[in-house]
């Protein structure tokens, strides 16, 4: 007779305990949670009554709390998780205005003289050109500026 087991969760070797048949599990609260998952997860899949009275469980839960004002609850008890956040926004912010110089300098677009040039006073042409081969900034409206007279 077998005593023992490998969990299959934490892959611990256990004691069977005598009351549970065809254990896999150890009595660890995660090891228990990983098995109530695996179990709901295989019911989800498998059994259409458990996933209908599941889904309508969530839809009465949806209606009790809306989303706004789970998150914005969830926003406060975490303030390490909007921190997080926030710093991450503010490095994709910076990354993306990083690829937009990137980008300027790699279509060779020499700001310095279109500055010059647009500070003057005089007449411009403003000539539309082909967006999709302009990288820089796709909401922006591309012009070339040409001077007709100064
Ligand atoms: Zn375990």
């Amino acid at each position: 007779m077998i005593f023992n087991f490998i969990c299959q969760h934490c892959g611990r070797r256990c004691r069977f305990n005598p009351r549970v048949k065809n254990q896999e599990y150890c009595s660890r609260k995660e090891c228990q949670q990983a098995r109530k998952n695996k179990w709901e997860k295989e019911q989800y899949h498998n059994n259409p009554s458990y996933r209908e009275k599941r889904l309508l469980s969530q839809e009465a839960w949806r209606k009790n709390y809306p989303h706004k004002e789970y998150q914005k609850e969830y926003r406060n008890r975490r303030p390490d998780y909007v921190a997080c956040c926030y710093a991450k926004q503010k490095e994709s912010y910076h990354e993306l205005r990083e690829a937009e110089r990137k980008a300027l300098v790699q279509n060779n677009v020499n700001t310095d003289a279109l500055f010059a040039q647009a500070r003057r006073g005089g007449l411009y042409k403003l000539i539309p050109m082909d967006a999709t081969k302009n990288n820089v900034n796709t909401d922006a409206f591309i012009v070339k500026m040409q001077i007709l007279s100064g």
